[in-house]
């Protein structure tokens, strides 16, 4: 019938409009690797902001002593003290104390958010047994994770450059974020000292770095997604005179906002972007992470249902943004029922679109894996790209010079966190098939995906032991 001509065109035109072809996503790699020389050539010279972070050496196993973290993400909020015994070791011992964060708080103002924050630790502090850890002279040190974007002047220090993932704190905006909270905590009287202002992509690479010195990027796919990478010094051409004791730095790309136009971008791209609070913002963040897969999804769905009328008169739920969660989404992708029953069930919970036929179930499934692997795909392409700037992707790099058979490629780690990837199975999978195409399996197959844990949290106690004023 004509009605399910019309659902299967819209089906169609957005596979095509997602197609993500080996061939696209080399594009994509290449447009990777070359924004990233643009934006360590000059301040603003990519949209990838390329962020020094002033973190030169990263944990390797031998820091001791105990140390505490702060981790201010998206949904939540974190306080972490890591016991730190100076060898290596498998499971690193800590205590974590969680809390979302009052939904209120993330449009307030500056004090009120760090006043917040300051008595959560201060809390958490209190509750220590008899604090023998600490011997009496000694300040505590702390590492702070704070995952958006910040111009960085020291490793404790650094300004906010904008908010991103729903926080609006209009004080905030070009002020420094660790001296808000060295001032809440001496509202507190807390004595304690901000050692390290650490992004989480940071804090990833620290602890994928501390259990496996083979670790040189981390990435992280959750709310939102960003990676870190260590980058030589001489290779930041707009910090001149950059004087390291390792020769290298950690770069926070900031590669949300990533843009190309090899992406394979949609209209309903389009839409979700302009109808967002930060439109032509985070590009590749929107085809990519947890925050907007579900709603692209349900942006689909609508379309289908308008265009077609299969269903008659759709629910007005359906027309909310960000109604359909990317769980939910990933729920209905991967129901392997024969009815799709789970399908079937979010469709009428959720959307409250009842009685929706297997034939439909099946199209709503379809949408959710051409959105999933689309993303999978950019995610990988972006990967590659941090590889081949690093000359790991195989072709021996800027330097190399040498025949592809002649390069010898090194065991190439990168942390990988975040909730989409470590949740989400099929996206996952979309991912490593994705590294295996572009790399060619001989490549890939030194290239290992390490996935780490609370890296963001752990990471940042071990940034501020190796970044102890006690060292
Ligand atoms: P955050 O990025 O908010 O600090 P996480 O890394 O845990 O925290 O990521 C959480 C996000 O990951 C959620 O917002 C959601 O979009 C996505 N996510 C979590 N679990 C799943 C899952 N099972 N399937 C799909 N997406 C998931």
């Amino acid at each position: 019938r004509g009605k399910w001509k019309r659902v299967a065109r819209v089906l169609r035109e957005v596979e095509e409009g997602c197609e993500g072809s080996v061939g696209r996503l080399r594009q994509v790699v290449d447009a990777m690797a070359v924004e990233m020389h643009a934006g360590l050539a000059s301040e603003g010279g990519s949209k990838l902001k390329m962020l020094l972070t002033y973190v030169h050496t990263l944990p390797n196993g031998t820091e001791k002593g105990t140390y505490y973290a702060l981790h201010l993400g998206s949904t939540d909020f974190r306080a972490l003290r890591v016991h730190l015994h100076g060898q290596q070791s498998s499971v690193l011992e800590h205590e974590v104390e969680q809390q979302p964060i009052p939904q209120h708080l993330m449009t307030s103002t500056s004090k009120d958010l760090f006043d917040f924050i300051a008595s959560s630790l201060k809390e958490f502090i209190e509750k220590e047994g008899n604090g023998s850890e600490l011997s009496p002279d000694r300040r505590r040190e702390l590492g702070f994770t704070f995952s958006f974007p910040v111009k960085q002047m020291s490793v404790s220090s650094g300004i906010l450059i904008k908010w991103t993932k729903g926080f609006s704190i209009v004080d905030m905006v070009r002020i420094d974020v660790p001296a808000c909270l060295q001032e809440a905590l001496a509202r507190k009287e807390l004595d304690m000292r901000v050692a390290a202002l650490v992004n989480d992509t940071v804090g990833t690479l620290a602890l994928g770095h501390y259990h496996d010195s083979d670790t040189v990027a981390s990435v992280i796919i959750g709310t939102g997604t960003n990676a870190c990478y260590l980058e030589r010094v001489d290779g930041i051409i707009k910090c001149q005179g950059l004087l390291t004791t390792s020769g290298y730095m950690v770069v926070n790309m900031e590669w949300g906002n990533f843009w190309s136009s090899h992406l394979p971008r949609t209209s309903y791209d389009i839409d979700l972007d302009s109808e967002s609070p930060n439109p032509n913002d985070q590009g590749f963040e929107k085809m990519i992470s947890g925050m907007y897969l579900g709603d692209i999804v349900r942006r689909v769905i609508l379309r289908m249902l308008l265009e077609s009328d299969i269903l008659g008169p759709i629910s007005s739920k359906l027309s909310m943004p960000f109604i359909l969660r990317t769980p939910m989404m990933a729920a209905m992708h991967e129901d392997d029922s024969p009815d799709l029953r789970e399908v079937a069930r979010i469709l009428k919970d959720i959307l409250e679109i009842p009685q929706v036929p297997l034939k439909l179930r099946k199209v709503v499934v379809k949408v959710c894996d051409v959105v999933t692997r689309r993303a999978a795909r950019l995610a990988a392409a972006g990967i590659v790209g941090i590889l081949k700037k690093i000359g790991r992707d195989g072709s021996g790099g800027i330097t190399g010079g040498g025949r592809r058979s002649d390069v010898k490629m090194k065991r190439t780690v990168v942390a990988v966190e975040g909730g989409l990837y470590s949740g989400y199975t099929l996206f996952r999978e979309y991912l490593h098939e994705a590294l295996n195409e572009i790399l060619g399996e001989d490549i890939a197959k030194h290239v290992i995906l390490k996935v780490t844990e609370d890296g963001s949290g752990i990471g940042a106690a071990l940034l501020a032991a190796s970044h102890s004023s006690y060292n």
